[in-house]
């Protein structure tokens, strides 16, 4: 395992051993040179003596004084203590004296077995016949202890121990060990002393980084050596003040930045909501000028003044559209736009788009149309009002900039993965276009794109930027497509959520159409791709053509081998245009003439004097919905068989599953009474009406009824405690039998059914009723000769104010009535309103009657109440009518009722006044109205 050794550990390291290695290198050195001088010196000494002793001998060697060598050996060895022995030798090797101190030695030395470590042997030569000066030699041996034999000599042999030398050379080493301990004792310390204090001083810079890598500038670091560290640390310190410096001025500057967008937000805010309270302020008093010369419109005028008055109006329309759109854009701004998330009919708001501005684009002799892909889902979650401004703002831009061709509006969809829809919508003109310059500048609040636009058409220029802020919130985006080479092409996109309701198809008539061989005159080619695409999924051969000539050509061709059995023809073509092509048709003799079908625009309406001459079976109005155009030709081209498939596929359907069910219906409004009871008698269902919660109470629990349809808001006990109370009773009865209630509430904002289920209801309708939907629901909560069981379902909470029956499979009021055009009738939908009346004309025409009695008076009460203050009961009466107003289809006073009600609620005086007379204005032109209305129906009926 590796030790991690820190920085200090390993300086100290790589310093003892440098010092370590050096010493002892340098002291085993010397330590050897030593060594070798003294056993120079030993040899020196031993042959200096040596031969002094060889010189001293002769005499007593030749007189054979052995006492005098003993004595010569002797003096010798006392000079050098550590001589072991010696011996005087002739030339062969005999012995003359032998004279040694250790024996063991001398044996040794005789024996060959000595050993050369322990001992030095010294061989002096000498010949007694020569000078000893020039002759005398001296040898050392080595491992030869015999020595070289020279002629005419002897020699002495001298043994030295070398114990001393070694006691020399120990006493050395053990100095060289005491040295380098020392050494080391002094310089560890001083080491560690010096290298520590680098060490801490670079450490304290490794802190500092520390700090300055975690933001903190705040740590100072000094170092006052004058060494390279010392530098390093003052350079590092003038860079840690030099960023702090850097960083506190950033600081400073981001801190002036936020509080300078804090000002700047808030004074924003201000702005917005200023400009909220303004144009609420203003729209107020607006509100009550368009009322007011709307009601002195009504009265005996001159045409001069009328014309004032119109142009007054059309002032008044002009600044309240403004005001909206400043209010719009401001709500936007302050953040206070919510975005709703509701289940709606997509198809049903691009086409009521169209149809609501085809008018103006029928003005301006441009068409206009819609052209919805098959892939673009009819029911999703979203924000149905912003979609539509959305759709309105571009659409009424391209109408404004478009003064010759069409205007497509296109739809289209995607489906996500994540079970959501992706929704692409585009707006292509023929109009004046954008030059690509300008088009950057689009989608910025109060932006035009020049100045003599805005002259010439007006605008404040918010219309997109508001559009923009819509998108955006709904997930979207909003742009132009560059470089088109007519007119301009806006588009918009947004996100929404699937819904899981389904629109139900209309199976029952697809039998009809199946296989009909149609033609389609039109001179634009986007409506004949809508037209082909359509009928095609409706199961009809279709073909095109875009001239009458051509028309007529093809009718001739075919006629004898597959004739046509539907035309569908556009009015205004070029050349031959719609009423001269029918014209054509029939007078010609050799095509036997089809069921034609005549598209026109609002402006070129055909009467139905038009349509017998020339025998057109319908007249529909541009832009075409593809439902209404389905139903029509489905009529037109089924009769009997449509009818007895509606018969047999609903109504009879209805009365069999409703058979011998008995209603209670609790409704304070006359008018509300009078259509659900004679909705709930057209299907055969026995009715009992009465006015209020308390008079339910007391009937519930005597009659035996199969369930109580319940108003929410009614005098003395409302629909809520009297659900209670009947609950209450049901259980301290101990009864086996919950009778169902179902809800019928004007309020179809969130949160109402749930209130209506905790109250101890069991489903849920809304005002206007829809017929189709109460029978739905009736049918589900009754069961013929049983026990009515627990079978409350989610969709039944689908309010039911903006569904349109059109799209219903139920009987359409439109079939039954034939040619009569909704739009004359204006502002009553008839075609909702009968629907509720289950289609039965001479009940609708009692409901209207009932309705002009009941609010005979009304705006006089109203005014009255008003002068004395009595809020409470203005909202009853608000509440009231806005129910009674919706069923009768009167959608316009409907919703002033429900801004009264409001209003009234709010304590808000001035609006209240201003609705009083907007319903007191719609109330005269309904009233105006009423008697051809009715007098139509009883003829109809
Ligand atoms: P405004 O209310 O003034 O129409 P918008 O934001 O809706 O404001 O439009 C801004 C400008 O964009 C218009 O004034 C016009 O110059 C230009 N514009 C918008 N739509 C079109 C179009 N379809 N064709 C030509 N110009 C258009």
């Amino acid at each position: 395992m590796q030790v991690p050794i820190g920085l200090r550990g390993r300086a100290i390291l790589i310093v003892v051993a440098l010092i370590v290695c050096s010493v002892v290198g340098v002291s085993v050195q010397s330590v050897r040179r030593t060594n070798v001088i003294l056993k120079r010196n030993q040899d020196l000494i031993v042959e200096g003596l040596g031969s002094g002793l060889s010189v001293a001998i002769e005499l007593p060697l030749a007189v054979g004084d052995i006492h005098e060598l003993r004595r010569l050996s002797t003096n010798f060895m006392d000079l050098i203590p550590d001589t072991a022995f010696i011996s005087i030798q002739d030339q062969s090797g005999n012995a003359h004296l032998d004279s040694a101190k250790d024996e063991q030695v001398y044996q040794n030395y005789v024996g060959m077995s000595l050993n050369d470590a322990d001992y030095t042997l010294y061989i002096q030569h000498f010949d007694h016949s020569q000078s000893h000066d020039s002759n005398d030699y001296f040898e050392i041996l080595g491992d030869d202890q015999t020595g070289q034999s020279h002629a005419n000599a002897g020699r002495i042999v001298i043994c030295v121990s070398n114990d001393t030398l070694r006691a020399a050379q120990w006493a050395q080493w053990k100095s060289l060990a005491i040295t380098l301990t020392v050494v080391m004792l002094i310089a560890i310390p001083i080491i560690l002393m010096i290298v520590g204090g680098w060490i801490s001083r670079l450490s304290q810079l490794i802190e500092c980084t520390k700090h300055i890598s975690k933001g903190d500038y705040s740590k100072p670091i000094t170092d006052d050596k004058n060494d390279e560290i010392s530098n390093l640390v003052m350079a590092y310190e003038s860079m840690r003040v030099a960023i702090r410096e850097r960083n506190e001025s950033e600081q400073r500057r981001q801190a002036e930045l936020s509080d300078a967008r804090e000002q700047a937000d808030v004074a924003n805010q201000a702005k917005s909501q200023f400009l909220a309270h303004m144009s609420h302020e203003i729209r107020t008093p607006i509100n009550g000028v368009i009322g007011m010369l709307e009601l002195l419109s009504m009265t005996r005028l001159s045409e001069k003044q009328r014309k004032h008055i119109r142009t007054a109006t059309s002032s008044a329309d002009a600044l309240l559209a403004l005001i909206n759109d400043i209010l719009d854009f401001s709500k936007i701004e302050s953040g206070h736009v919510e975005i709703e998330k509701i289940s709606l009919d997509l198809h049903d708001i691009f086409e009521s788009v169209a149809e609501m501005l085809a008018h103006r684009s029928a003005e301006k002799g441009v068409e206009l149309i819609c052209r919805i892909d098959s892939s673009v889902p009819r029911r999703i979650i979203g924000d149905p009002t912003r979609i539509r401004q959305v759709a309105i703002n571009l659409v009424s831009n391209a109408i404004k900039f478009t003064d010759t061709g069409d205007i497509v509006i296109k739809v289209t969809a995607e489906s996500n993965e994540d079970q959501s829809w992706g929704i692409y919508v585009s707006v292509a003109d023929t109009g004046i276009g954008i030059s690509p310059d300008k088009q950057g500048r689009l989608f910025k609040s109060f932006s035009q794109v020049d100045a003599t636009t805005t002259r010439k058409f007006g605008g404040t220029g918010l219309g997109l930027a508001i559009s923009k802020g819509f998108v955006e919130l709904m997930e979207g985006d909003i742009g132009i497509t560059p470089e088109r080479e007519i007119g301009s092409e806006f588009w918009f996109t947004f996100n929404a959520d699937a819904c899981s309701q389904v629109v139900k198809d209309k199976k029952v008539f697809q039998g009809v159409l199946s296989n009909m061989r149609t033609l389609i005159v039109d001179d634009n080619q986007t409506n004949i791709d809508i037209y082909l695409e359509a009928l095609t999924n409706w199961g009809m051969r279709p073909t095109a053509c875009m001239d009458g000539y051509e028309a007529i050509q093809q009718l001739v061709n075919a006629n004898e081998t597959d004739p046509y059995e539907l035309v569908i023809l556009d009015m205004q073509m070029p050349g031959m245009d719609g009423v001269q092509l029918a014209d054509a048709i029939v007078s010609n003799n050799t095509i036997e003439t089809p069921t034609m079908v005549m598209l026109t625009s609002m402006y070129h309406t055909a009467d139905s004097d038009d349509l017998k001459n020339l025998s057109l079976a319908a007249c529909l109005q541009k832009p075409v919905r593809l439902s209404t155009l389905h139903d029509t030709l489905a009529q037109h081209m089924g009769t009997g068989a449509i009818q007895a498939i509606r018969e047999s596929t609903t109504v009879a359907d209805i009365k069999d599953a409703l058979k011998g069910a008995k209603a209670l219906v609790a409704e304070d409004n006359t008018v509300n009474q009078m259509v659900i009871g004679e909705l709930l008698k057209s299907v055969g269902i026995e009715v009992d009406i009465v006015n209020n919660g308390a008079e339910a109470v007391s009937l519930v629990l005597t009659g035996n009824y199969s369930f109580v349809l319940m108003d929410c808001e009614m005098p003395e006990l409302d629909g809520y405690e009297a659900t209670d109370w009947i609950r209450k009773q049901e259980l301290s009865d101990s009864s086996e039998h919950r009778i169902p209630i179902i809800a019928l509430t004007a309020n179809a904002i969130q949160g109402d059914r749930e209130r209506c289920i905790d109250a101890g209801m069991d489903d849920y309708l809304t005002k206007p009723i829809n017929a189709k939907k109460l029978f739905e629901t009736l049918s589900k909560w009754y069961t013929p000769n049983a026990e009515p069981i627990d079978k409350l379902t989610d969709d039944s909470a689908e309010p039911t104010a903006n569904s349109n029956p059109a799209n219903e499979s139920y009987v359409h009021p439109q079939h039954t009535i034939g040619l009569v055009d909704s739009r004359l009738i204006s502002p009553i939908d008839f075609d909702g309103a009968l629907a509720r009346c289950a289609g039965n004309k001479e009940v609708f025409s009692l409901v209207l009657e009932e309705f002009e009695k009941v609010t005979q008076t009304l705006e006089l009460e109203l005014a009255d109440l008003l002068l004395q203050s009595d809020m409470i009961q203005i909202a009853k009466q608000a509440h009231s009518l806005k129910g009674a107003a919706a069923n009768i289809g009167a959608t316009q006073l409907a919703n002033h009722a429900k801004a009264l009600e409001s209003a009234t609620k709010n304590i808000d005086v001035t609006l209240s006044e201003i609705e009083v007379c907007n319903i007191a204005a719609s109330l005269a032109s309904l009233r105006q109205q009423f008697p051809a209305l009715i007098e139509k129906l009883r003829q109809a009926a």
